[in-house]
């Protein structure tokens, strides 16, 4: 399993170390956490590793594009493993619970803008805004 992501960090020319295989693997399974949850769970696996390593970490995977980074609102910037496919996210506006929602068209800017004004668009921010099933659910029952 951890192979993969090793192939992964040489196809971006990142060497290969034991925290970004971590943090790799932190978010390939827990999608959309922050970074304090990634640092949580990397320490389950590497229990000396620095908040300052896994900053760093967390930046040199997103710049090299084998993360991403989403900053919904004003929340607080989580990150996520599935990158290059332009899906979009649905946020819960009551707990903030993310889940992840494909795009239709698969490509930026999927929205044509209708006046782009000579700029040359290279993205459209998409987020739905609503409530997730367990905070509707609430709702109903009070
Ligand atoms: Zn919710
Ligand atoms: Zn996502
Ligand atoms: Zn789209």
């Amino acid at each position: 399993m951890t192979a993969d992501l090793e192939a992964q960090l040489r196809a971006a020319s990142l060497r290969v170390t034991r925290p970004r295989l971590a943090v790799l693997a932190a978010l390939r399974d827990h999608p959309h956490v922050d970074t304090d949850t990634v640092i949580a769970l990397v320490r389950s696996d590497l229990p000396t590793v620095s908040h300052q390593a896994v900053y760093d970490v967390l930046r040199a995977l997103t710049e090299a594009g084998l993360v991403r980074r989403i900053q919904p609102g004003r929340s607080t910037a989580r990150y996520e493993a599935r990158v290059g496919d332009n899906h979009h996210h649905v946020v819960c506006r009551s707990c903030g619970v993310i889940a992840d929602v494909d795009c239709a068209v698969g490509h930026v800017p999927c929205l044509t803008a209708s006046d782009d004004h000579g700029f040359v668009v290279d993205e459209a921010e998409v987020v739905y805004w609503g409530t997730c099933p367990d905070c509707a659910a609430d709702r109903i029952s009070q």
